[in-house]
């Protein structure tokens, strides 16, 4: 649901006088209880016919899907997977943007070839100690959760690669001994690749924490197709990725390690409560153990993507593999199509 829609479900809510929670699942909940309720007094009865008039417009309007293109490990052909999904939506009239949150080891601007036209510098705060009104009682170090400040023999020692700037520690210090100061941690760079809008992150050199460019990223894309090329792996750079979609694509292969880092990767988008679907590249390798595990979980596998010479070479000269291979675009769009029908709320 996009913000607009959220507003006009508030809007909605506070209309019948039901307390409001910062939920959206919640959210539409409670418009279809308040448009359902059978007894209502007049004015409430206007107040919700306009409100739910304006969900319905606002619906309408501003229909949008944030798929992410998720792996449990490297090197399963995920992002030209998400690249080439963009690349043929936008081909076929779809407002795109692709967004690689993989800001450790970008790599779709290989493929989608953007005209950078933006750049902007991505932050964090982090703290700064003065020394003349610290105790070294200690209490910072025990709030930090991350290494990022300890205190050794009453000496406060930071490690700012290590901060992801929460601030608790500024909090918790008695003595207001700890101001914060932004520090850059990364960049965006923005721009077009054709006719697909393109973002993504760039970690600087030594830096620890991919979350907070990664958020930045996922906060506010365009396009009324959004798709998030995730890293590989299952961890907090991962979760970030697949926070804010609206129903994941897991790219996978059908060998052992396949399988082995696949069900990892199921395990984390049910705990994150995502719709979702497989992908097997390479299909006509390795064994069945992938199709069989996915059958015994009752996972869709909306598309199979055959080993190919041709594909490999058109991935290591850095093509858009839909450019390069007549077909290859129809698996990608029915792929579309299954997420369209099947798993967007
Ligand atoms: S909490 Fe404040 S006073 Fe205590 S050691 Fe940390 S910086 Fe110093
Ligand atoms: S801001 Fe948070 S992460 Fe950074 S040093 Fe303080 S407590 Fe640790």
């Amino acid at each position: 649901m996009v913000d607009a829609e959220w507003e006009a479900d508030r809007a909605l809510a506070q209309a019948v006088g039901v307390e409001w929670e910062a939920d959206r699942a919640q959210a539409e909940a409670v418009v279809v209880v308040a448009e359902s309720a059978p007894a209502m007094d007049a004015a409430v009865v206007v107040a919700v016919e306009v409100a739910a008039a304006a969900v319905r417009a606002s619906r309408s309007r501003s229909q949008s899907i944030r798929i992410t293109i998720a792996s449990g490990k490297g090197g399963t052909g995920k992002t030209t997977v998400a690249a080439n999904l963009a690349h043929v939506l936008a081909q076929n009239g779809e407002d795109v943007h692709f967004v690689d949150c993989d800001v450790e080891e970008p790599n779709g601007h290989i493929f989608l070839k953007p005209d950078i036209e933006r750049t902007r510098s991505v932050g964090v705060m982090t703290p700064k100690v003065d020394r003349e009104l610290c105790t070294g009682c200690g209490e910072c170090g025990e709030m930090c959760q991350y290494g990022a400040i300890v205190v050794v023999k009453k000496t406060v020692l930071t490690f700012p690669t290590l901060c992801n700037g929460c601030g608790g520690c500024a909090l918790v210090c008695p003595e207001d001994a700890i101001n914060e100061t932004p520090r850059e941690v990364g960049i965006i760079e923005e721009g077009m690749a054709g006719k697909v809008r393109f973002s993504h992150g760039v970690l600087n050199v030594g830096e620890a924490r991919a979350v907070p460019i990664i958020r930045e990223l996922t906060r506010s894309p365009a396009g009324k197709t959004v798709i998030l090329d995730a890293p590989p792996g299952t961890s907090c750079p991962v979760v970030e990725s697949v926070r804010s979609a609206d129903c994941v694509v897991l790219v996978t292969e059908p060998t052992p390690f396949g399988l082995n880092d696949l069900e990892l990767a199921v395990g984390m988008v049910r705990e994150l409560e995502k719709p979702f679907a497989v992908v097997i590249n390479r299909a006509d390798t390795g064994d069945d153990r992938v199709s069989d595990y996915c059958a015994e979980q009752g996972i869709k596998v909306p598309l199979e993507i055959p080993d190919s010479r041709e594909i490999a070479e058109a991935y290591s000269r850095g093509e858009l593999v839909a450019e390069a291979i007549p077909g290859y675009s129809e698996g990608l769009m029915k792929l579309h199509e299954f997420i369209s029908r099947e798993l967007q709320a």
